[in-house]
Formats: C-alpha cells, structure tokens, sequence
C-alpha cells in the first residue's frame, strides 16, 4: 500500500502590507505559520492597481538567507550594493544569496497594470550565514519548462523534476537544504506524483484552482498552503483544474532567530548584524 506524506496543516495567507506599502497575502512568515524549516517566508503579490505596489521596496539589507523571487506576471526592478542591476522578467526567477549582507532595493514596474509573483525566503546553515553574497537573475528562456505526457505544465524552477515518466533538471541547484521548487498547471483531471526526496519538507501553495489531495476529504482551495510530512508519496489530483507551487527542502534543524530582514542562529549574532548595518559595515 501506498504510504503518502501526511497534511500537517492547511492554512489561508494574511492580507498584509510590506515595503513602502505592497499589498501582499503573508502565507508563511506571519501569526498563522512562522516558518516551515527550511522555508522562512511566502508571499504572494498580486494586483492590477498599480497604487498597490508601485513604491515597491526601496533600499533595505538582509542577511543569513536567500531570497527566491518568481514573477507571473510584470517586472521587478534590482539594485544592490555590489553594482548588480536586473530586471526580473514574468516568468523569470531571481535567486539571491544575501549570505552575510546585502543591501539591494525590488520596484515593481508596470507592464500593462498587472504585477503577480512570488517570494520565497529560504534560510541558510549556519556555517554560510556569513559567507560570501550572491545573486543571480534567470530569464524566462533559461528555466526549464515541460509538459508531461497527461499534459502538466512544470516550469523547474529548482532540483530535479521527477514524476516517474519525465525527469528534468530545474535551473538552480544548491547544497544545502536541496530546495526542490516547481509551479505546475495541471488541467482538468489531472494526477502528478512528483518525486522527492525522503526527509524533504514539503509544501504546495495552490494559486489557482484547486485539488484533491489523499487523506483529505474535499478540496484544497485556491489561496492555501498544504504543509506535508517529511516522508511517502506525494500526489495531486485536479479534478477542476489548478496551479500549484511544489515546495521542498532538507529542514536544517538549527535554531533561528529572527530580526526583520536578519535570521541569524543566535540573539547575539543578531545584535553583531544590526551594529554592522548601523556601522556601515553589514556588507564588508
Ligand atoms: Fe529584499
């Protein structure tokens, strides 16, 4: 028989505000789930008011982590202390390591009212929170994209797609925590059994539609996190149709302490990041 991996939780994101005041749903990192070991936040931003987001997120630091940005729709602009400058593309992804800091700006720009996307904050082991920064910007071309033969659209964002049929290796692959990051459009009736790894936390974010998941009676609707235990099958069954992202990472099993935009493992390193921002020295 079949084990699959247990519902731990499903829950609904918080309409909350952020930055120089960006509309967003918090669906980790707020009152209802702080965090989901190795995932530190999740927020969807989505609007076609332009008034919603367009001050965007002026200059601010972060440190001990990594931000993962994934656009639907729009662009986002990127500056960071280093000199980097991007512009996120819908469809594209920005993997940044702020490592031990970095000091970057995000600003929304309008492409035809509409912004929608992601971002994920994805913590790193202690022996990298001071390591070197990094960032990188992947265009819409550079990410992996399939159709499974029963017609799943996968975009492979990160680690290996694995449904059993059709392997694909995503655009980032990184060491620690192994993240594993897929959005999927499943049409009507649809089923997917994406291969992860035991031990893997895993979370999916259905966005669009809804699913059926085993062990749980009725539908997951759109606007819900499924937390999922670290071990069995996972699988998604659509019977309307639906978008999901597929979440998973090796919990870390650190402790965290968070201040703001610095996860450190102790207060005290978190007192050392908020004496080098104020010294000027978060990023030397
Ligand atoms: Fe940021």
């Amino acid at each position: 028989m079949t084990q699959f991996r247990k519902i731990i939780g499903i829950q609904a994101g918080q309409a909350t505000s952020d930055g120089a005041g960006v509309s967003l749903t918090r669906v980790i990192g707020g009152p209802g789930i702080e965090r989901f070991d190795p995932f530190l936040m999740l927020d969807e931003f989505g609007s076609d008011n332009p008034d919603e987001y367009i001050a965007g997120f002026p200059p601010h630091p972060h440190r001990g982590f990594e931000t993962i940005t994934y656009m639907l729709e729009g662009r986002m602009r990127h500056e960071d202390h280093l000199g980097n400058v991007g512009l996120l593309q819908g469809g594209g992804v920005q993997w940044m390591t702020a490592a031990r800091g970095i000091i970057h700006s995000e600003m929304p720009e309008q492409e035809e009212g509409v912004m929608r996307g992601f971002q994920l904050w994805l913590n790193l082991p202690g022996k990298d929170k001071l390591g070197t920064p990094g960032y990188r910007d992947i265009q819409p071309e550079d990410i992996p994209r399939l159709t499974t033969p029963d017609g799943i659209d996968v975009v492979a964002i990160a680690g290996t797609f694995d449904d059993g049929q059709v392997q694909q290796l995503g655009a980032v692959e990184r060491p620690h925590t192994e993240p594993h990051l897929f959005d999927l459009r499943l049409p009507a009736g649809a089923s997917i059994s994406p291969r992860l790894p035991e031990g893997h936390r895993v979370m999916l974010y259905v966005y669009e539609g809804a699913v059926q998941l085993p062990g749980h009676a009725g539908s997951v609707a759109a606007s819900r996190l499924v937390r999922l235990s670290d071990s069995g099958e996972l699988r998604i069954d659509s019977a309307e149709g639906a978008r999901v992202l597929v979440l998973a990472g090796e919990p870390l099993n650190e402790p965290v302490v968070q201040y703001g935009p610095f996860v450190m493992n102790s207060r005290e390193e978190i007192e050392q990041a908020l004496r080098d921002f104020r010294d000027d020295r978060l990023t030397a």
